[in-house]
């Protein structure tokens, strides 16, 4: 099985003006890309590897040889990271979270207000290159919480799962923001996919070891 990029779900241009098609583009069809490429590419001497999908791949690292370790790493991240920030974002404006997902937030952060500033202080004060998460503990019940990690790394390493996440690579916004992270992510909000985040969350009750579906949904197949 090689890893594949997964079709992009709207247009380049589909975010805009929030988010210009040439970041778009730059960021799937270049980036993403070369993670995907990066991790066929270390996985091509390991064929006993290459039937994992690149989540098990960076859930099960300690399993994968120390030669493409790092490679493993920072390229199955990139891919499903990426996979799953495509899914983040949605065309159109949109109401914010509804149901179960509204009411765990209120419960958690006070309020939508308070979440998005928590999460864009976190964004913001996130050095170097990573992401932002809204992401749900999967012990300590089941409470909502904003984190980051760093490179490519995924909550679901610390057994947390993932809800909704922003991309803060300098890639992700340099094109039209340059050095201004802060006005990024305040600007993202519009095209937040608030459904998708959503049942996300609906399917969190379960952990991801035990969610086929999780793992399908990270890797969608081509054709
Ligand atoms: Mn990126």
């Amino acid at each position: 099985m090689k890893h594949m990029l997964p079709p992009f779900p709207y247009y380049h241009a589909s975010l805009e003006p929030h988010i210009d098609a040439r970041t778009m583009a730059l960021h799937h069809d270049q980036h993403h890309a070369s993670y995907v490429a990066n991790l066929n590419s270390a996985l091509e001497q390991f064929p006993e590897l290459q039937e994992r999908t690149a989540l098990w791949l960076l859930l099960n690292l300690s399993k994968v040889p120390e030669k493409i370790r790092t490679a493993v790493h920072n390229n199955a991240g990139g891919h499903v990271n990426h996979s799953l920030f495509w899914r983040a974002m949605s065309p159109g404006t949109r109401d914010g979270p509804a149901g179960r997902l509204a009411d765990a937030i209120k419960r958690d952060f006070g309020g939508l207000e308070q979440f998005q500033a928590r999460f864009d202080d976190a964004g913001g004060k996130l050095f170097g290159s990573g992401w932002v998460w809204l992401a749900r503990a999967q012990q300590d019940g089941g409470r909502l919480q904003v984190c980051t990690t760093s490179g490519h790394d995924n909550p679901l390493m610390q057994g947390h799962y993932p809800i909704l996440v922003n991309d803060v690579w300098e890639h992700a916004y340099y094109l039209k923001h340059q050095n201004r992270r802060g006005d990024y992510l305040k600007g993202w909000w519009p095209v937040v996919n608030w459904e998708e985040a959503a049942r996300r969350f609906e399917r969190s009750d379960r952990s991801a070891e035990q969610d086929p579906e999780a793992e399908s949904l990270l890797e969608p197949v081509i054709g």
